[in-house]
């Protein structure tokens, strides 16, 4: 019997893989021009960096992620999100010293053991990018204008950027008892993990699906009215800023985040086109994570977005790829003159075909037909002994001879 791969787990097959290159290339040629470099870390770091980093009390660390003990008895996990791997990287490096203001931005897969369904594997992959050393809300409005920049280019408008503000160590422990007190008479409406959560991490009651959840946080207070006089400070200047620039928002005061690092600005790009797997691209502020990982005490702020659900937003499109020319031959000299051709204008910069197997003219014409060349060439005997033959602009429908050899025929094809 064939062996399957596991479940959660993807193929990303020709033809779809064009349009992930797509969206990888927009992603590089975007956050290049905001001066981000690419950081690759590896899959596997320790348990420990994630515990610390995203927090024991969070759905990721409690039951999301592929931990294992390898055969030096070593915890290890494989990365279940990018952010913690690349500040320790930063910090390991020691990468402030250089400039305490890196801008980097990563691409690749990550784990989470979660239930699989449209929008939601167990590998999936995340475009993200960080801003260390810098709390000015100034680079709040760019990381977000970035990200919004991004998705205008890939044609995606639709999704919706919505904001928040998490406050910071002084002002929400204020925020999480005012809340807790008014949990506290409806906690038996608390679905079972924020019931059991209600002391370690309440927020998340906030944006929980469950009925009982959304029932007994209706009227609760929210983290906005709670800011300290800085944090709130921040967060309008942060609107200010984005307003200056015209990236539009709205401002969602149940957003929670699920990671334990966020401070001050969080934000979700929400659409409405996958259901339940509304978030295309999430991240925010962190401003204690480096030093919670022992590094400098240096701001942090990103974000991830989720491959697979852009490539669901852009499902309508196609991205493949069309070959400049299919060569059809007669004959075994007018194949071997078609091999040789091709040869030469793949070196010369053209995207070729033929037909390897040298079939009937028609059979292979079907084959030019499938490639939707850009333009064919025939050649037969009479071509061979001319030293030129016919080439057709498939779209435009032209004829003309042109002479048998890659220079001619690329300035054709080409120019
Ligand atoms: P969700 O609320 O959908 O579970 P999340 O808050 O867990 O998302 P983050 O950890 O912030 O997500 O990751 C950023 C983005 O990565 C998400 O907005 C989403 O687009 C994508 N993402 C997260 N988990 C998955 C998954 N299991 N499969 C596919 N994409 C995912
Ligand atoms: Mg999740």
């Amino acid at each position: 019997m064939a062996i399957n791969g596991i479940k959660g787990f993807n193929d990303i097959l020709p033809g779809d893989v064009e349009k992930w290159q797509h969206i990888e290339a927009t992603a590089r040629r975007v956050f290049e021009l905001y001066g981000f470099s690419e950081i690759r870390t590896p899959i596997l770091e320790k348990t420990e960096l994630f515990c610390r980093s995203i927090g024991d009390a969070t759905d990721i660390v409690e039951k999301e992620m592929y931990s294992f003990v390898d055969k030096g008895e070593n915890k290890v996990t494989m990365r279940p999100e990018g952010t913690a791997a690349v500040m320790r990287a930063f910090i390991e490096h020691k990468m402030q010293a250089l400039d305490p203001v890196a801008r980097l931005y990563y691409m690749g897969p990550m784990f989470r053991y979660e239930r699989p369904q449209k929008g939601r594997y167990r590998q999936f992959h995340q475009i993200g990018a960080e801003v260390t050393g810098v709390s000015a809300p100034t680079v709040d409005a760019q990381v977000l204008t970035m990200l919004t920049h991004f998705f205008a280019e890939l044609g995606l408008d639709e999704p919706s950027l919505q904001i928040n503000s998490l406050g910071c160590p002084k002002c929400r422990p204020v925020y999480r008892e005012a809340l807790k007190s008014f949990l506290l008479s409806k906690i038996e409406l608390l679905c079972e993990d924020c019931n059991r959560r209600y002391e370690t991490n309440p927020l998340r009651a906030l944006d929980c699906k469950s009925p009982g959840c959304q029932e007994a946080t209706k009227g609760a207070p929210a983290m906005l009215e709670y800011l300290c006089p800085e944090c709130a400070e921040h967060f309008e200047a942060t609107k200010k800023y984005l307003e200056l620039v015209g990236t539009t928002y709205q401002i969602n005061e149940r957003m929670v985040r699920g990671l334990d690092y966020y401070t001050r600005t969080t934000f979700e790009l929400v659409t409405g086109l996958l259901g339940s797997q509304s978030a295309v691209a999430a991240g925010g502020r962190y401003d204690g994570l480096i030093s919670d990982l022992g590094g400098p005490a240096l701001p942090g702020i990103g974000f991830a977005i989720g491959v697979e659900r852009v490539a669901l937003l852009l499902a309508e499109k196609d991205f493949s790829r069309r070959p400049d020319l299919f060569i059809a031959a007669l004959g075994d000299e007018a194949h071997a003159e078609a091999f040789k051709i091709m040869s030469a204008l793949q070196r010369l910069g053209a995207a070729v075909e033929i037909d390897y197997e040298g079939k009937s003219l028609k059979s292979q014409m079907r084959r030019a037909d499938k490639f939707k060349s850009r333009f064919t060439l025939i050649i037969g005997g009479d071509e061979l002994a001319r030293g030129t033959a016919p080439l057709k602009d498939m779209d435009g429908g032209t004829q003309s001879d042109v002479a048998l050899n890659a220079d001619a025929i690329v300035k054709v094809i080409k120019g």
